[in-house]
């Protein structure tokens, strides 16, 4: 009879996630298995390599703070690091705190069961095996499924299709090429101007203009990184103290509360500086739209500044609110419209048709393209558990609980899914702040929880239905009351053909950090333990 291995925990994902679940899980003297469907670590900086692939956070942020030996002696390079520094961040992280023997690659984790009498999870992995686990954790990332068009014809293309989310390894050569690229989110503002070097043509397919903030991206200035490694525990606990837990230099006042000179002044200091902070410029950009108004036409003005063709500028130019639709940030992507060989189909006026054999058709025209980039991003923050056929204890299956919109408390757990943790789950604050801190936060909470566990000898902990309804109830107020509903986002699942419109994530990183302390705190509130 073969004998079916048994840990203490079973974690699936081997990206920043994963890799620190594991590390925390072992120095708890827990027995835990990573599961990874790559062929290596890193998830998100493995598997998106497309040129110009790299953070919008910066990387003195965007890294991990468990250990200060680690974050003292990893030396980023640039503000915004690239994707194969990340990669080998990730494999540093692997190789210094020695995680390889613990981790599976080349795995997937297909299905969950939770055997209520063993109060054990049977976890079935292709290729295949039976494994059981008394936790399962989910780090399979919020941006891991693709998410691929489902446009009439896209088989019969005669070049190669890449995806910006399964980029080959190998790279990808356009020289000589005539480029289309479907999409206009982050992965085709970072790899537009990229691409237009290298090919004969790049036609860029827009179904929605998006808002871009200049990079300025480069070499990190060794005094900054002195000063900030010099002072880093400070540093890090004063980003928990912000809205989207990243030194966004918060600024208190309202945009209506300050004359238009003021205003100006504040949004050009924020586009000198670069990056995501632009959001932070006002207190209620986010929550009114007057103030968000206010932002809207300061970048306006500078499309139409950096775009020499007015009514280019006009096509690349969103009407949605800024914010609403995740703020991007670029280098040289609204000046790469000036070039002649980089034009733009605007789908608004003429939705693709089909693509055939040699390239896309509109309602209005055909182009002929030798390769198409696929830059139309993830079924986001559900897309990876979904796709794993998890069955709770009383037999019911995550998919049906799921199938209007996720429900989960504190987006940590998931009621009648027994010893199953989320990382960075629906509900929490996850893709609206800075991922790293947040991933940390989630492990930390996560690992000092079945801590608590084996010190008050409980063996099972399930979140209660009523506590995860009012948890669910309280993220919506919070983003009713907030630009975010508004315009048609992977936060809302709105970019995926069928999926329920549901406000994913949780708005505001202090209140959710002090609430998860407080329930910690007072001995897992809202979970049943037995
Ligand atoms: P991931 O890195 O997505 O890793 C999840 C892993 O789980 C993947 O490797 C996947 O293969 C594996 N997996 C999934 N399902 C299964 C299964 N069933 N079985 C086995 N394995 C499975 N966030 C920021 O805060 N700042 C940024 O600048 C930033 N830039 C980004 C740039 C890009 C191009 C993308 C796509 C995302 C970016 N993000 C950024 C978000 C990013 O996803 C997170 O910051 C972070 O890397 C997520 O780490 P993770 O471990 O939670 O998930
Ligand atoms: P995305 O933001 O979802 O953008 C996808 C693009 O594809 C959108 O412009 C979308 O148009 C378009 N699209 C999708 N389906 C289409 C179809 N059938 N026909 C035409 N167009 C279609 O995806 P992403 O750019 O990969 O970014 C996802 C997230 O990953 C980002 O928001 C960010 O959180 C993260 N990311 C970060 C960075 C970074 O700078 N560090 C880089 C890349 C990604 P609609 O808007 O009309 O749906």
């Amino acid at each position: 009879m073969q004998t079916v291995k048994m840990y203490d925990a079973v974690v699936v994902g081997a990206g920043f996630a994963g890799l620190y679940m594991l590390h925390r899980l072992r120095q708890q003297g827990m027995q835990a298995r990573v599961i990874e469907a790559g062929d290596g670590v890193g998830g998100t900086w493995y598997w998106n390599r497309y040129p110009g692939a790299r953070c919008d956070i910066p990387s003195m942020e965007y890294s991990y703070q468990f250990s200060d030996e680690l974050q003292q002696e990893w030396q980023w390079s640039e503000r915004y690091a690239t994707q194969p520094e990340l990669l080998r961040y990730a494999n540093h992280v692997a190789d210094r705190f020695e995680l390889w023997p613990d981790i599976q690659l080349s795995t997937r984790v297909t299905a969950c069961r939770f055997d209520a009498d063993a109060g054990l999870w049977q976890v079935t992995l292709d290729p295949g095996a039976e494994v059981q686990a008394r936790f399962v954790v989910m780090a399979t990332g919020c941006l891991s499924v693709p998410n691929f068009p489902d446009i009439p014809g896209l088989q019969d293309f005669d070049g190669p299709v890449y995806h910006t989310g399964q980029w080959p390894h190998e790279g990808v050569d356009f020289s000589g090429r005539r480029v289309g690229v479907i999409g206009t989110g982050s992965s085709a503002i970072q790899s537009i101007p990229l691409i237009a070097e290298q090919a004969q043509s790049v036609t860029v397919f827009q179904r929605t203009p998006n808002y871009s903030i200049p990079a300025h991206n480069g070499p990190l200035d060794p005094d900054y990184v002195a000063d900030i490694k010099a002072n880093y525990a400070d540093y890090r606990a004063a980003n928990w103290q912000r809205g989207f837990g990243a030194d966004f230099r918060d600024n208190e006042l309202s945009a209506l509360e300050v004359d238009d000179e003021q205003r100006q002044a504040e949004y050009e200091a924020r586009w000198a500086r670069g990056g995501l902070a632009f959001l932070a410029a006002f207190s209620d950009l986010v929550f009114d739209d007057d103030a968000n108004a206010t932002a809207r036409d300061f970048i306006r003005n500078k499309i139409q500044g950096l775009v020499e063709d007015p009514q280019l500028a006009a096509q690349l130019t969103p009407d949605t609110p800024v914010g609403c639709k995740r703020l991007c940030v670029d280098t040289n992507y609204y000046e790469t419209f000036n070039q002649d060989h980089v034009s733009l189909v605007d789908l608004r006026e003429h939705p693709i048709e089909a693509v055939d054999a040699g390239g896309v058709r509109t309602a209005s025209q055909a182009y002929e393209v030798d390769c198409l980039v696929l830059a139309t991003g993830f079924d986001a923050m559900t897309g990876a558990v979904s796709r794993i056929d998890i069955t709770g204890s009383q037999g019911q299956r995550l998919a049906d609980k799921w199938a209007e919109g996720p429900r989960a408390y504190l987006g940590l757990a998931t009621a009648g899914f027994p010893n199953l943790f989320l990382i960075t789950g629906p509900g929490s604050p996850s893709v609206l702040s800075n991922m790293l801190p947040s991933i940390e936060h989630h492990v930390n909470w996560i690992a000092e929880c079945i801590e608590h566990m084996q010190r008050h000898q409980k063996s099972v902990i399930d979140a209660q239905l009523a506590a995860e309804d009012e948890w669910v109830e309280h993220v919506n107020e919070v983003a009713d009351a907030s630009i975010y509903p508004r315009c048609n986002s992977w936060y809302l699942g709105a970019n995926v053909p069928g999926k329920s419109r549901v406000f994913m994530p949780y708005l505001g990183v202090p209140p959710y950090v002090e609430k998860c302390r407080e329930i910690a705190d007072a001995g897992y509130t809202g979970f049943s333990l037995g």
